[in-house]
This record gives C-alpha cells, sequence and structure tokens, in this order.
C-alpha cells in the first residue's frame, strides 16, 4: 500500500465522544468503507477492529488511542483512536496534543452529555479543529436542531449546519440533504451503504433546505468580507468557495460544521469522511509546533518540512503480542528514516531506529520512513516514554511535552507466589512506560507494593491487563485515596548528626527553614548558604535529604506538598563531614521542622456533574451533602437536571451502586480530579480507617 502522499493530503484525527455516542460504530465503518477492513464487526459481538485489547471488548469502552490509517480520496487519513470515559481523560489529552482535527461525535437523542463538554474543553485547550457528527438519526426521538442548540448553549460553540435528515412521516430516517451541493444523498441498504447517490430534493424538505442553504452562507459571511458583498448583492457563492471559507474558518475554529447520520444504519459516514478532507486540517494548515532548545534554552519552532531538523513526539507506548514494545510517534518535521540513529532529548540518550511501521485495521505495514506531518510506529525504541521527544542529535529540541496530573487513588498489591513476585515487578514497569499517569510504588513498612491512577477504573483496567496480558496471579486491595500532607505554618528547624567511633566520624549540621506554599506548588528548595558555612559539594545530598524526607509526613506517612525548604544555616568539620552525614542531617531537620509547621492532611476533591429526571433532585442533593459535597449549582438539561458539585473522594467510593439505586437506574454521573483540600480536623485521627470504607 505505497501510496504517495504530499503532506497537505494528511488528516490526522481523532473521534471524539460521549461513551456510547456511537465512536466505535462510527470509525468501523470509516475503517470498512475506506476498503480496509472487509467484514463489519458490531461492538456487541466485540469484534470492532479498533478495539484492541481483550476487556475493552468486554466492557464495551476503548481505552488505548490505537491510531489506524486509511485512504479517501486520495487522502491519507490517520485515525488516532481516543477513549471516552473520564478516567482517562489522559488518555484522550494524550491523543488531543498530536491529533490535527477532530470529529466530535453526538448522540441524536442524549445530544451534549456532560462528558462530552469534558472532552470539548480539553480540545478548546489543544485549539484543535473540530466537526460535529450528530449521530443515531434512526432513533425514535433523535433531533438535529436540538443537539445543535445544545451545542450552541453548552459548548458555547458557533456551530453551522451543513446537513438535514430526512425523517419520513413515518418517523423513519431515510436521507441527508447536504447543503453546499442542495442535493439528498441515499443509501443502498444491499451493499451494507456502501453504495449511494445523490438525487434530488424532496419537496418536503425544500423549504428547510433553502433555509438551512441561507444559514451557511449567512455564517461564513460574518466572518469573510467578499462573501458578503456576494450575499448582500444577491449573486451566487459557488460550491467551492464555500467550501473553501468554511475550511479556513474551520481550522480556525471559528465555525463548526455540523453533520449527522446513522453509522450503525450505514447512512452518512462517507459524506463524514468527505468533510475530513474537505474541512479538517493538514499538518501544513497549522502553526509550526514549538519547543525548547535544550542547549540554550530558548523557544524554537518546527515547520512541517522534510528540509526541518528531524523532530517528533512519543504519544504512546504499547506492547504488541507480535512485535514487541511499540512507541507510536508523531513526526513534526524532517524525517525518519529506519538506521537512523536519533536522540531522546529529554533522556539525553542516543535511539537507533530499527523498523518502523504503519499500522492499519487489520494488518501492519512495513515502512521505510515517516515524513513531515506522519504518523507511525517504532518497533524496540530502549529508553523512550511516553511524552519524550525523538530529535536530530544536532539540533536538538524538546517539544512540549504532556501534562499529567498526579493520581489521587491508589491500591495494594501482592503477588500469591514467589513467580508472580518477579513477573509483577516487571509487568508494572512496563504498564507505567505505557502510561505515565499511572505510578507505582514499593512501601517498606508493609512489603506491599502500591500502584496508583486517576480513578477505580483506571486501577480496575490495569490489574485486569496484569492478570490477562502478563499472567501476573496477585491480591489486590480495596482502593485508597491518595492522601498527602502539607504544613500550614512556618517553622525553623536544626538537624545534627554526628558520630564519634574512633577512626572516621560523622559530621552533617543544617538549619533549615520550610514555608507553607499555595495549592499545586509542589515541593522547592532554596539554597541561601552563604560564606562557606556549608561547602558547595554538600548541598546537593542536602537537598537530596529533604526531596526523600517529604515522601513520608510526620502526620499519617502521607506524600508532603506545597512548601518551600531553605536552607539558611549549618556548620561543617574539616574532616568528618561527607554527604551521607549532610543527608541525614537534612532530613532529621526536615521531619522536626514540618512536625512545629502545624502539618495537615489533605485529600482530592472531585468535581462530580451528576444528571437525574427531577424527581430525584431531593435525594441527590441530600446525598451529596452527607458526603461532605458543595454543591456549586443546578441546571436543567433536556428535560433532565444537571448538579455540580465538588466533593471529597473519599467518599465516593461505590457511588456508581447506590446513586443508581436511589435514582432507579435513571442517574448519570462523571467525575474527575479538581484540587487537593484540608481534611477537616475531626476526620484527620480516624483516616485510616475510614479510607476505602464506605
Ligand atoms: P462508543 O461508546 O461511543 O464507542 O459507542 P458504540 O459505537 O459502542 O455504540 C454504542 C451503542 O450504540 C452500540 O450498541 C451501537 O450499536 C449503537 N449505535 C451506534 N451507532 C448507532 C446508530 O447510528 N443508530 C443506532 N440506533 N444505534 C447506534
Amino acid at each position: 500500500m505505497s501510496v504517495l502522499i504530499t503532506i497537505d493530503k494528511i488528516r490526522n484525527i481523532g473521534i471524539v465522544a460521549h461513551i456510547d455516542a456511537g465512536k466505535t460504530t462510527t470509525t468501523e465503518r470509516i475503517l470498512y468503507y475506506t476498503g480496509l477492513t472487509y467484514k463489519l464487526g458490531e461492538v456487541h459481538e466485540g469484534t470492532a477492529t479498533m478495539d484492541w485489547m481483550e476487556q475493552e471488548r468486554e466492557r464495551g469502552i476503548t481505552i488505548t488511542s490505537a491510531t489506524t490509517t486509511c485512504f479517501w480520496s486520495n487522502h491519507r487519513i490517520n485515525v488516532i483512536d481516543t477513549p471516552g470515559h473520564v478516567d482517562f481523560t489522559i488518555e484522550v489529552e494524550r491523543s488531543l496534543k498530536v491529533l490535527d482535527g477532530a470529529v466530535v461525535v453526538f448522540d441524536g437523542v442524549g445530544g451534549v452529555e456532560p462528558q462530552s463538554e469534558t472532552v470539548w474543553r480539553q480540545a478548546d485547550r489543544y485549539r484543535v479543529p473540530r466537526i460535529a457528527f450528530v449521530n443515531k438519526m434512526d432513533r425514535v426521538g433523535a433531533d438535529f436542531f436540538n443537539v445543535i442548540e445544545q451545542i450552541k448553549d453548552r459548548l458555547k460553540a458557533n456551530p453551522v449546519y451543513l446537513h438535514i435528515p430526512w425523517i419520513d412521516k413515518k418517523d423513519e430516517f431515510r436521507g441527508i440533504v447536504d447543503l453546499i451541493k442542495m442535493k439528498l444523498a441515499i443509501w443502498d441498504n444491499e451493499s451494507l451503504g456502501a453504495k449511494y447517490e445523490f438525487v434530488d430534493i424532496p419537496q418536503e424538505l425544500e423549504q428547510a433546505a433553502e433555509a438551512g442553504k441561507e444559514q451557511v452562507i449567512e455564517a461564513i459571511a460574518d466572518h469573510d468580507e467578499e462573501i458578503m458583498e456576494k450575499y448582500l448583492s444577491g449573486k451566487e457563492v459557488g460550491e467551492d468557495e464555500i467550501r473553501g471559507v468554511l475550511r479556513r474558518l474551520t481550522i480556525q475554529i471559528k465555525l463548526i460544521p455540523v453533520f449527522c447520520g446513522a453509522a450503525f444504519k450505514n447512512k452518512g459516514v462517507q459524506l463524514l469522511l468527505d468533510a475530513i478532507v474537505d474541512f479538517l486540517p493538514s499538518p501544513l494548515d497549522l502553526p509550526p509546533v514549538e519547543g525548547i532548545n535544550p542547549r540554550t534554552n530558548e523557544a524554537e519552532v518546527r515547520h512541517p518540512r522534510e528540509t526541518e531538523p528531524f523532530s517528533a513526539l512519543a504519544f504512546k507506548i504499547m506492547t504488541d503480542p507480535f512485535v514487541g514494545q511499540l512507541t507510536y510517534l508523531r513526526v513534526y518535521s524532517g524525517k525518519l528514516v529506519t538506521g537512523d540513529i536519533v536522540i531522546n532529548s529529554v533522556k539525553g540518550t542516543r535511539e537507533k531506529i530499527g523498523r518502523l511501521l504503519r499500522m492499519h485495521a487489520n494488518k501492519r505495514e512495513e515502512i521505510k520512513e515517516i515524513g513531515s506531518g506522519g504518523i507511525g510506529a517504532a518497533v524496540g525504541l530502549k529508553n523512550t516514554i511516553t511524552g519524550d521527544t525523538l530529535c536530530d542529535e544536532d539540533k536538538p529540541i524538546i517539544l512540549e511535552s504532556l501534562q499529567f496530573s498526579e493520581p489521587v487513588i491508589s491500591i495494594a498489591i501482592e503477588p500469591k507466589t514467589k513467580a508472580d513476585q518477579e513477573k509483577l515487578g516487571i509487568s508494572l514497569h512496563k504498564l507505567a512506560l505505557e502510561d505515565p499517569s499511572f505510578r507505582v510504588k514499593y512501601d517498606e513498612e508493609t512489603g506491599q507494593t502500591i500502584i496508583s491512577g486517576m480513578g477505580e477504573l483506571h486501577l480496575e483496567i490495569i490489574v485486569d491487563r496484569l492478570r490477562r496480558e502478563f499472567k501476573v496471579d496477585a491480591n489486590v486491595g480495596r482502593p485508597e485515596v491518595a492522601y498527602k500532607e502539607t504544613i500550614s505554618s512556618s517553622s525553623v528547624a536544626e538537624g545534627k548528626f554526628i558520630r564519634q567511633t574512633g577512626g572516621r566520624g560523622q559530621y552533617g549540621h543544617v538549619k533549615i527553614k520550610v514555608d507553607p506554599l499555595e495549592r499545586d506548588s509542589g515541593f522547592r528548595f532554596i539554597d541561601s548558604i552563604k560564606g562557606g558555612v556549608i561547602p558547595r559539594e554538600f548541598i546537593p545530598a542536602i537537598e537530596k535529604g529533604v526531596k526523600e524526607a517529604t515522601e513520608t509526613g510526620v502526620v499519617a506517612g502521607y506524600p508532603v506538598i506545597d512548601l518551600s525548604v531553605e536552607l539558611i544555616d549549618g556548620s561543617y568539620h574539616e574532616v568528618d563531614s561527607s554527604e551521607i552525614a549532610f543527608k541525614i542531617a537534612a532530613s532529621m531537620a526536615f521531619k522536626d521542622a514540618i512536625g512545629r509547621a502545624k502539618p495537615v492532611i489533605l485529600e482530592p476533591n472531585m468535581k462530580v456533574e451528576v444528571v437525574v429526571p427531577e424527581e430525584f433532585m431531593g435525594v441527590i442533593l441530600g446525598d451529596l451533602s452527607s458526603r461532605r459535597g458543595k454543591i456549586i449549582g443546578t441546571e436543567p438539561r433536556g428535560g433532565l437536571q444537571a448538579i455540580r458539585a465538588e466533593v471529597p473522594l473519599a467518599e465516593m467510593f461505590g457511588y456508581a451502586t447506590s446513586m443508581r439505586s436511589m435514582t432507579e437506574g435513571r442517574g448519570s454521573f462523571t467525575m474527575e480530579f479538581s484540587h487537593y483540600i484540608k481534611v477537616p480536623e475531626m476526620l484527620s485521627p480516624g483516616i485510616k480507617t475510614r479510607v476505602g470504607g464506605v
């Protein structure tokens, strides 16, 4: 499948959606109609091409962002799969970072759901141009124009519809009016929708189509003077002209073109593919990527040209059962050729590029190079993890990496046998390479391995993968909140480590000051030593001693965050002072200092949104309050009520089950980490027993 494709004909897109909106079905149909899958696999039979991992199939959700390449109208479309569940927002963000445009799928009945809003905000953050696809137009109650209103109201976006669904008197979804062509598209059921044709618009839709076309012209005229002039003077605006201006406005995120269809009923997918080609950007249409030159610390840019120095971002690591470890790369500039030696500018190490692959729906294609703007996978890279930059050794750059939030939930995991013990370590290491939002820690005291992640489901999936993919048998504890500690006042303390036991002694002495910092500031070390009271060479050891000591707080042993430690004084001994002595002294001083600085426990506070029918409002509000929740607001949403609140994570375990029973199964909710807050005094002492105990 060596097709020569120039950069302007590449589309790197993601399909994002609220869970169940039909992302998997739409993706599958795209692969089918582009001729790469030969059998229509249905999600409920668990054969969806994009769902690579076993448990994804069982759960019916897509977790990994595998990329799949397909071809349409002489364009190469790289589909970067994105997950729909908020526990995996990190996966969504990582894919948004490397794609150039997105198709946002909405359910024609459900419309803009809370999760669609979350994804939309993320896409805004990364400035990803979007088109909207209102799916499931065949369902009773599907309302295209209502979804458009919701896009305006809830997402504060500027939609312009280019389709009108034809729903006949019997409530059947028959076809789609294309408002640029001013024709009706109808699909042939026999060929599973592979064949379709454009016919004249039926009389009953003529008026709506005229109004729709007017709406398109008006929307683009608002942003384009030439069109405005033509529009005002009553001149015809040509099809290509409309497409051209719309393309520009979509790329600038001034407008969101909206399309409709029913992926499951094989209607509308080819028009969506046309829209991807017509309106979503190629790598050339976007600003050059920015990064930092690690030698000079100056900002630099890279344009998507083969003549520029090579740069690429590793955005996904996956273990493929047949080829081993795959590192998915998005090449921003220059090109990557097999046999090349490049550097990982984040780690400062060399990587040799052995094999390069491009993944299609049903096969891997061995390729010789990945050009600017392209996406592919390298086999067997040694030291590169998600978020690292690979680049030309002579022209190093570190591309803006992905941002990960801290994990908020942990579980203890214990291997069942000695053999499992070994496998556990190796497997967890592999999983952590794939997913930087997942952490592993060994607890010396209890001898347990603790894994932490973004939510209950996130960790469940990891444990599941351990069992299935890595065949590790392990006992798993109950989920625990990832508490932290901090201080609420300043203090000064000294640490002295002196040993005099014949021969050479030990001498380290430091005086430090600790100060609380704002939430989210992390840890800061300030060296204010003057006049060599402590020689330079010992300062790094002191910093290290303090840093290590922050891992275990004095209240309940949780990591200490959001504080600064200033080294203000100390002394040394000509002969006896050593790095280790200063390190120990620093750690002693730290423990003492935070003990006097009114230490407190912090807990993760979650942003929660519950959507329920009106009659359950009272019980849900009461329940959230009893969970120490703070109600932020409520608003009507498509016949239901949406309640927004902030609730400590500790109170949210098992919420899915209890909410379901309170609302007779009619409620839904989403939850994401917001910020750390102080645990109320009265709860702090008993915190260990409360954890996970709901
Ligand atoms: P995802 O969670 O967004 O990936 O959604 P899926 O593609 O798994 O679809 C969720 C459910 O909706 C599945 O049962 C699909 O068969 C169904 N579905 C998808 N597209 C359509 C459609 O166009 N019409 C109808 N009626 N059902 C659909």
